[in-house]
């Protein structure tokens, strides 16, 4: 018999039943999150070896990395963005369909790293709203998965209405993004 992970209760046996329409999606999007890669720097080589056989980020149903924004949902920020870089990085966001989620991978990305210099973004939540820090300088591969098992449980218990509340808008307006 084929096991399936975190399956919903009562998806094994006689009979049937019921769910959430809200439970059944985010089982979905949590397992099928497409990565746009957007390495500038070490931390990408990190990337890499997360994609590679050992660490094997497929195993989350991730293995499809996007280099095109319309087809990606999850942003991963490795580097070191400078502030030149920082509305090219606006854009990508910009051009992803909803629902999307970002990861700031390393120390460069979640705060400008060992560069406090007039050139380097501080952190790229200065452009963008951001789901998850990783730490690191870089992370390890590990770390790097356990930012992508966060953002599942955030894809997994999010409401199908989150992206259409007050909220949702009013963060995305305190950046200046429709
Ligand atoms: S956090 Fe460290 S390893 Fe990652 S891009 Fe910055 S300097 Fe390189």
């Amino acid at each position: 018999m084929v096991k399936v992970s975190e399956a919903p209760e009562g998806l094994d046996g006689q009979g049937f039943f019921a769910t959430q329409l809200d439970k059944v999606v985010g089982l979905a999007r949590a397992n099928s999150l497409w990565p746009l890669p957007f390495a500038t720097s070490c931390c990408g080589i990190e990337f890499m070896a997360t994609m590679g056989s050992h660490y094997d980020l497929a195993r989350f149903g991730s293995e499809r990395p996007s280099f095109s924004p319309r087809q990606a949902d999850l942003l991963m920020v490795m580097g070191t963005i400078a502030k030149k870089m920082g509305p090219i990085v606006k854009q990508v966001y910009e051009q992803m369909a909803e629902p999307k989620w970002v990861i700031a991978v390393g120390a460069c990305a979640s705060s400008g790293g060992i560069f406090d210099t007039y050139s380097v973004l501080q952190g790229i939540d200065r452009v963008i709203p951001v789901d998850v820090y990783v730490p690191g300088c870089p992370p390890r591969p590990e770390q790097i998965l356990e930012g992508v098992m966060k953002i599942q449980e955030l894809a997994q218990n999010e409401s199908t209405r989150r992206r259409n509340s007050d909220e949702y808008q009013a963060l995305l307006n305190s950046y200046n993004i429709e």
